[in-house]
């Protein structure tokens, strides 16, 4: 039987891309999965197909319609989430945006949409959740990074500050938890085949990846299942997932 029947694990934005594979991998793994997706109608549609795959498989699994934006909201799903499931034994901060331009012509509200999304949703998600955690005494908290937040990229000033935003984050409550059995870890993927990347001309980008491919999902979600198991001995890390493009 495996190590986490009974346990509960969160996604943000899982109705589609990275969230979504990485909520029906951990169910494979015997979590009880929290699909949380933006409030609106597509991707409550989407999020309930995660839903019922989730269950084809026989495994347990509810969608949630929050935006990760809004602190109050958040602090209900977190409630409704104990109160339905009992307890919360991973968290994959995963929701994320673009708003892609170069510094010089970014709007403030580019700017502070990618922020919000990005990195305060992080805050807002992260604090609730880690109380919950502390009372058990366990805990895996795992951030969607990129490694444009360790390297930069020339478009990207507010989507790389924040995943740089995020690293730092994750060390910082890395350090705060550890005593409480609690770890923390962030995700650094490179080029990822998803609905955020399906407009780059990726013939291009493959000729710079050393193991010659983009990434899928499914490589997202091996390392975030490795880093949802329970009493991990790592915490604090960055990992970066990026078929070796920034060796
Ligand atoms: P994606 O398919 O666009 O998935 C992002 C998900 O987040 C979507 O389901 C989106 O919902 C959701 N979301 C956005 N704003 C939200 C909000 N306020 N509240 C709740 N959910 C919200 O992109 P992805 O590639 O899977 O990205 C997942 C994560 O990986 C992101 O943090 C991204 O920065 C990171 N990442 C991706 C790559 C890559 O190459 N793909 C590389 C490095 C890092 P909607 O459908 O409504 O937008």
């Amino acid at each position: 039987m495996s190590e986490n029947i009974n346990k509960v694990a969160l996604v943000t934005g899982a109705s589609s891309g990275i969230g979504r594979t990485c909520a029906i991998e951990l169910a494979k793994d015997g979590f009880e999965v929290v699909v949380n997706y933006y409030p609106a109608p597509a991707c409550e549609a989407e999020a309930d197909e995660v839903v019922k795959e989730i269950e084809n498989l026989g495994k347990k699994a509810i969608a949630i319609g929050c935006d990760v934006t809004d602190s109050k909201a958040v602090a209900e799903m977190i409630d409704r989430i104990v109160k339905d499931c009992g307890r919360i034994d991973v968290l994959v901060n995963n929701a994320g945006i673009t708003r892609d331009g170069l510094l010089i012509r970014m709007s403030d509200e580019d700017w502070e949409k990618v922020v919000n999304t990005n990195f305060n949703s992080v805050f807002y998600v992260t604090k609730p959740v880690a109380k919950v955690m502390m009372k058990q005494r366990s805990g895996n908290i795992i951030n969607m990074a990129s490694i444009t937040g360790v390297y930069g990229n020339a478009g990207q000033a507010n989507y790389a500050s924040t995943k740089a935003g995020v690293i730092g984050f994750t060390k910082t409550i890395a350090k705060e938890l550890a005593s409480r059995g609690i770890t923390a870890n962030a995700i650094a993927p490179g080029f990822i085949k998803t609905p955020m990347t399906e407009k780059l001309d990726t013939g291009k980008i493959e000729a710079n990846i050393p193991l010659g491919r983009l990434g899928t999902p499914e490589d997202i979600a091996d390392v975030v299942k490795f880093l949802s198991k329970p009493g991990l001995y790592i915490t604090g890390q960055v990992i970066g997932v990026d078929g070796g493009l920034v060796i």
